[in-house]
């Protein structure tokens, strides 16, 4: 038999730069990001598309090394 071999699910906190604070569940706490969905140019529509653009890219290369660390751990 093995025993924990899975890591604590819990509600964790999601800090965002911009003030924006969220909860998820998580196996990860405290988390910091630089931009969520209340402040992303993709959903205020306020930057020009162009920089938009870049930016997505980082967020998703953002979200597939959390979910990258949360399969390995
Ligand atoms: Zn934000």
């Amino acid at each position: 038999m093995k025993a924990n071999i899975h890591p604590e699910y819990k509600e964790t906190t999601i800090s965002c730069a911009c003030g924006n604070v969220f909860e998820i569940g998580s196996t990860r706490s405290d988390i910091r990001v630089e931009i969520c969905s209340h402040c992303h140019p993709f959903f205020t529509g306020k930057q020009k598309l162009l920089d938009t653009a870049g930016r997505i890219e980082r967020f998703r290369k953002k979200y597939e090394k959390f979910n990258k660390e949360k399969s390995e751990s």
